[in-house]
């Protein structure tokens, strides 16, 4: 089990995640993001998009999340 936070993840906060692989840690940020802005929380309303934006274009998000996971791979396990 390793953490990222928000913040280490593209997003304006200091929330900390965790997860085993770093697509779990990528789903709960998505996760976030997403409850963030619905309940009204416009600054995390841009790393949303960001991150909708990735989804929608995998081959532009892919930097990111090739970024994503060698930072993952790079924390200590937990
Ligand atoms: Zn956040």
């Amino acid at each position: 089990m390793k953490t990222m936070t928000c913040k280490q993840l593209g997003g304006p906060c200091d929330l900390a995640l965790s997860g085993d692989t770093a697509d779990d840690v990528i789903q709960a940020q998505d996760r976030h993001l997403r409850e963030a802005v619905k309940s009204g929380d416009s600054a995390h309303q841009e790393a949303h998009e960001a991150m909708k934006g990735r989804w929608r274009n995998p081959i532009r998000g892919m930097g990111w999340y090739r970024d994503t996971k060698k930072a993952f791979a790079s924390l200590p396990e937990a």
